[in-house]
């Protein structure tokens, strides 16, 4: 397996990016520290997945977790969430468990939890909430279920009373499922109107689609996760006449970046971004502002605001 090749000087060429914008680093919605046999299988997932989904994906930062919480500190990465999400019942539990132990010791992470649709699903996010979850995770996808499905009305409800952001991955990309694609979410957003979402990869490949669903409802949010670069390019362009929405929707578009799992450079995420050429102050608000009056923290991680 071809693993891309990082530039030596990758950190200081981020830090250089966001240093030039006056801001004191990045926040990025879109990290996953999960279990290490668990991150095991998802690496295998994506070495295999070449057949699956047409094309290799190289795991970029195939690293020790140390080295990878590192590699965000040299970077500036403010702060991040630790994503995880089950692929089955019977897990979540354990990954909430895991993710807020993890926040517990990495002051930089936004503590996280997820869900699957199974009996007691309403009683043990409410217990996360509780506990100071502070950004949620669904996976659509992996989980295979249908957002709408009665055993997660308890949860939506409670995410909507409490306003904690669901990083939502619902778009068809880049492996579509049985419950994928934007009609789901609509219908969702129909029932629970007050829902804080965050759209995982800009919905893509349906951007357009949840651009809408993002002017639409006040509450709904789009992370950058892939979207815009080269490698993403070549299967799920974005639409240029879009182009204008980026810029109108743009307090409610966050970057993300999905590392590890990311088949290209850090740098290339956030350059990927930059080169919108949507402006200085948008690029702001994309890379740290946005982020941080969502998650109420700001730039001292000891410090970090509670919403
Ligand atoms: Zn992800």
């Amino acid at each position: 397996m071809h693993t891309p090749i990082l530039p030596p000087d990758e950190a200081a060429r981020v830090r250089e990016r966001w240093e030039r914008l006056g801001l004191p680093g990045i926040i990025d919605v879109h990290v996953h520290f999960m279990p290490q046999r668990v991150m095991d299988k998802v690496w295998a997932y994506f070495d295999a997945a070449g057949p699956k989904l047409g094309r290799s994906w190289p795991i970029a930062y195939r690293m020790s977790e140390h080295e990878r919480l590192s590699r965000l500190r040299e970077m500036g990465v403010l702060f991040f969430p630790s994503l995880n999400y089950p692929h089955k019942p019977e897990m979540a539990e354990w990954l909430n468990q895991w993710s807020a132990k993890f926040a517990d010791e990495t002051p930089e992470v936004l503590r996280s939890a997820t869900f699957h649709p199974e009996p007691g699903a309403g009683a043990y996010v409410r217990a996360a909430i509780e506990d100071g979850a502070r950004i949620v995770k669904a996976h659509v996808q992996v989980g295979d279920y249908d957002p709408n499905d009665p055993l997660l009305d308890e949860v939506w409800a409670q995410l909507a009373v409490a306003g904690t952001p669901v990083v939502l991955h619902a778009g068809h990309g880049p492996a579509p499922g049985t419950h994928t694609g934007p009609e789901g979410v609509r219908r969702l957003l129909q029932r629970f109107p007050e829902l804080t979402l965050v759209i995982a990869h800009l919905g893509m490949p349906d951007y357009g689609a949840f651009l809408d669903l993002c002017a639409e409802y006040p509450n709904v949010h789009l992370d950058t996760t892939m979207a815009f670069t080269g490698f993403t390019e070549e299967s799920w362009p974005f639409p240029e006449e879009r182009r204008e929405d980026l810029r109108a929707l743009g307090e409610k578009i966050l970057f993300g970046s999905d590392f590890p799992n990311i088949p290209y450079s850090y740098l290339e995420a956030v350059d990927a971004v930059l080169d919108l050429g949507l402006g200085a102050d948008w690029e702001r608000g994309v890379l740290h502002d946005n982020a941080a009056r969502l998650f109420g923290v700001r730039a001292n991680p000891t410090q970090p605001l509670l919403r």
